[in-house]
């Protein structure tokens, strides 16, 4: 059985955009689906991709930026009633995904919070957000099951704060390794190598360019990176400071292929763009700027874009 890489979505930044859907990435392998980030529209998106509910095994968060996470909860809930096999509740989601910070950041001169939210825990990791979409949709959760058939609640989902770097998930036939990245003050913010029998494929997250995302891509088939356009950004209103920490934050266009040519991966699917709006820049010309320096293929991601591995050749 092969395995089967699927764009759910390849917008950047938080702010809805028509016409392209948030961050998220499935991997199928195995029969199980592996989804990588729970951006705007996640859900919509693994159910126009053809993707089975019942197979969801894992959600693996690289970050905890709304753009990231925003519908993991709809992830969750919405097919929670097709969670049940014959024997009962399939097993539970596992949900992987960033700890706690040490500390809370601080802000700089330019940008600083004016009030912390929820300040008895201002910064909670993967498991304290999946506790808390429980302790959120609690009504729900404990009210449905008097009016319909669902599967009990408690076999929904567990989560994972996971350590880095090193192999965070392993069962025999996906290996899944992380490490940490640069992400400006989103600590700590992860990249994905998922290795299995018919190839590998890393997810960068959102990181400027990372010397240890590089060794983790190293020989990679495919490589979904992140890519923004600061030149387009400066065009377009931003300078100072605003434009400084966005420079923090990503890896811009003229840099992703010198990150992909350093990894030595096969292909680079650019997604998470920045500009999100699918009119702002051309895919032929993301792909003319970002391929530069790059000797492999490098192919403009969109929302359903489709890869098989082992690599058929073609297009
Ligand atoms: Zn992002």
């Amino acid at each position: 059985m092969a395995t089967e890489l699927v764009l759910l979505g390849t917008a950047g930044a938080p702010a809805p955009v028509a016409g392209r859907a948030g961050i998220s990435s499935a991997l199928v392998t195995g029969g199980r689906v592996f989804v990588v980030d729970c951006g705007r529209g996640t859900p919509s998106g693994y159910v126009n991709a053809g993707l089975d509910f019942a197979r969801l095994a894992c959600v693996f968060l690289s970050h905890l930026h709304a753009d990231h996470t925003g519908d993991l909860a709809g992830l969750l809930l919405y097919p929670w009633g097709l969670r049940a096999g014959p024997d009962g509740p399939l097993p539970p989601v596992q949900v992987y995904g960033p700890g706690r910070p040490a500390q809370l950041p601080a802000g700089d001169a330019a940008f600083q919070r004016q009030t912390t939210i929820h300040p008895e825990l201002p910064a909670p990791g993967t498991t304290d957000l999946v506790g808390q979409i429980l302790a959120g949709y609690a009504y729900h959760l404990n009210v449905m099951p008097l009016d319909a058939v669902m599967p009990d609640p408690g076999q929904l989902v567990r989560a994972t704060d996971i350590t880095v770097p090193g192999v965070v998930f392993d069962d025999g036939g996906v290996r899944v390794s992380a490490v940490e990245v640069t992400h400006g003050h989103a600590v700590p913010a992860l990249a994905y190598r998922f290795d299995t029998a018919d190839g590998s494929v890393v997810f960068s997250g959102d990181t400027t360019v990372n010397d240890d995302l590089i060794a983790l891509a190293r020989g990679a088939d495919i490589l979904v990176h992140q890519v923004a356009d600061l030149g387009y950004l400066a065009r377009h209103g931003w300078s100072g400071a605003a434009l400084q920490h966005m420079a923090g934050l990503h890896t811009d266009v003229t840099e992703v292929g010198g990150v992909a040519e350093r990894a030595g991966v096969r292909e680079l699917i650019l997604s998470h763009y920045v500009p999100a709006e699918p009119g702002a820049v051309s895919a032929a010309d993301w792909v003319q700027r970002a391929g530069k320096g790059f000797s492999g293929r490098t192919v403009a991601g969109r929302d359903g874009l489709r890869r098989t591995l082992p690599d058929a050749g073609g297009d």
